[in-house]
């Protein structure tokens, strides 16, 4: 049954106030896959089209037909000066003329830090942009190193903290090979939350250049690159007495197999998994990046108290299905690759500068008070689960992702509101496919083996980073630098009595 259109209006506002919505068809519980398609020579959309996968369901709203667009206007002065208030104090911005969740944008930054100071704000439903005055004097000490007045930002905490979630060992795995009893096994012992569904081209044997002699192999692989095929030859050794075992290679040539006298299989290899164990065999190592994955699509599979896994999630998936369709008609020579990841218990980082004593905002048994709370407050699986698919989303961009693609972090978000609650300094999120010899890469993100995704949760003006190591260094002094001395005698150096450390007080300022 199609929406109502009371069903399209919700949809549509719930759209511009959170950046994503869900199908209102019983049941269906599903993200709708979102497009804003921008109007020609504006800021603005032009056309906001959404569909659910599941049902089947689509609307689509042209900027005419926008409810508001009556309403629509320049900020004013005011407004614009408020705008810029909210960059300075963090959370979330909402336009003052038809009440959307606004964009920020950033100055990218060299190295691992995400983000520099926010550049301009921008309403994707009105159009409006405010671009931010240049030179204020945070802007100005982060862009311009030559600035010596210690760091720009001050901390907020003495020790600030942030949660790390490491998934050490992923898994891939292809989808018609997940009800084979070794991978249930694996899936059984480390529950797989968090999956993502990767591309690359279909890597195959070509089983004329097979040829083996004693406890060797040579053989090429074929890459089927959508420009056409590329040959990578191998050498590599091989322990079975090549008489005796026939190396078997069967249409779609994707595995080698050697079986013994009787025809059981000894060793069967897929050409991909080969080509990342051969690595050092390969004629030309640089061929490796034919191995590269291209990340589509970051889900979850959590439930209520993690019964649901991404296995399950998997066997029925709608986004997965509409990949493997496209696919299938535009890129046959792709194959899609599934990588399941698994967290180790969380890891908090802390950070603790004395240097910041006078300078942070937080100090002494207040600060204490904070570290205590932050470490014996664990953040829920179920949240660690929500931010780190969200900061996934919002590194990679995958194409077929939504929610959180732009929007991350976000105080409105209420799924990982406890990292807000505890006043955490910034989440971090960390893959390793270095073991898998293979890299991920996404149109935004170059190839990389090791993923480290960092996001501060709150505002660079506001607050330094917890990962911001570069403080800066005060320029030498023409004289010789007198030992500081306090002022204070230490009689009269106030001390915690430890009662105010009780378990689980807040800190309220
Ligand atoms: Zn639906
Ligand atoms: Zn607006």
């Amino acid at each position: 049954m199609p929406w109502t259109p009371e069903q399209q209006v919700a949809i549509f506002d719930h759209f511009w106030l959170h950046r994503y919505s869900e199908c209102p068809t019983d049941k269906c519980e599903e993200t709708l896959r979102t497009t804003i398609v921008p109007a020609q020579g504006s800021n603005g959309y032009g056309t906001f089209k959404a569909e659910c996968r599941k049902c089947g369901c689509g609307m689509s709203i042209s900027r005419k037909d926008d409810p508001k667009a009556a309403a629509f206007r320049e900020w004013t002065a005011e407004e614009r000066l408020a705008v810029e208030e909210t960059v300075r104090k963090g959370g979330p911005i909402y336009c003052p003329v038809d009440g959307t969740l606004i964009e920020r944008r950033y100055d990218s930054l060299p190295g691992t830090f995400p983000r520099g100071p926010v550049t301009e704000v921008l309403c994707e439903r009105c159009a409006q942009v405010y671009v931010r005055p240049r030179g204020t004097a945070a802007e100005q000490a982060a862009v311009d190193s030559s600035v010596d007045e210690g760091p720009a930002v001050r901390r907020k905490y003495i020790s600030e903290s942030a949660v790390n979630m490491l998934c050490s060992r992923p898994v891939l795995i292809q989808r018609h090979k997940m009800d084979d009893a070794k991978f249930l096994k694996i899936a059984d012992e480390m529950p797989f939350h968090i999956y993502m569904i990767c591309r690359r081209p279909r890597i195959t044997f070509d089983p004329a250049s097979i040829t083996y002699g004693d406890k060797s192999i040579s053989a090429q692989f074929i890459v089927h690159e959508r420009t056409g095929p590329i040959y990578v030859p191998f050498t590599t050794g091989m322990d079975v007495e090549p008489e005796k075992r026939p190396i078997k290679c069967e249409y779609p040539y994707n595995e080698v197999r050697i079986l013994d006298e009787k025809g059981d299989l000894i060793i069967g290899c897929h050409a991909s998994y080969l080509l990342s164990q051969t690595a050092g065999d390969l004629h030309d190592y640089s061929q490796m990046k034919h191995l590269d994955l291209e990340v589509l699509y970051v889900g979850q599979a959590y439930g209520k108290e993690g019964e649901r896994t991404a296995p399950n999630r998997l066997k029925n998936h709608e986004t997965l299905l509409a990949i493997y369709a496209e696919l299938a008609a535009n890129a046959p020579e792709d194959e899609i690759w599934l990588a399941m990841l698994s967290f180790e218990p969380p890891i908090t980082l802390m950070s603790l500068d004395g240097r910041q004593q006078h300078t942070a905002e937080v100090t002494g048994d207040a600060d204490l008070a904070h570290l205590f709370n932050v470490l014996d407050t664990p953040v829920a699986e179920r949240q660690r689960v929500c931010f780190a698919e969200a900061a996934l989303i919002r590194h990679f961009q995958p194409k077929y992702n939504d929610k959180f693609k732009y929007n991350f972090p976000n105080p409105a978000h209420e799924t990982y509101s406890q990292c807000y609650d505890l006043d955490l300094n910034a989440v971090a999120v960390e893959l390793h496919f270095e073991e898998l010899r293979l890299r991920l890469y996404s149109p935004t993100i170059p190839p990389q083996y090791n993923i480290l995704v960092e996001f501060p949760l709150h505002s660079p003006e506001l607050r330094q980073s917890i990962f911001d190591f570069a403080v800066k260094i005060p320029a030498k002094p023409a004289e010789p630098v007198k030992p500081k001395v306090a002022d204070v005698k230490f009689e009269d150096v106030t001390q915690g009595d430890g009662k105010d450390l009780a378990k689980g007080e807040k800190v309220t300022k």
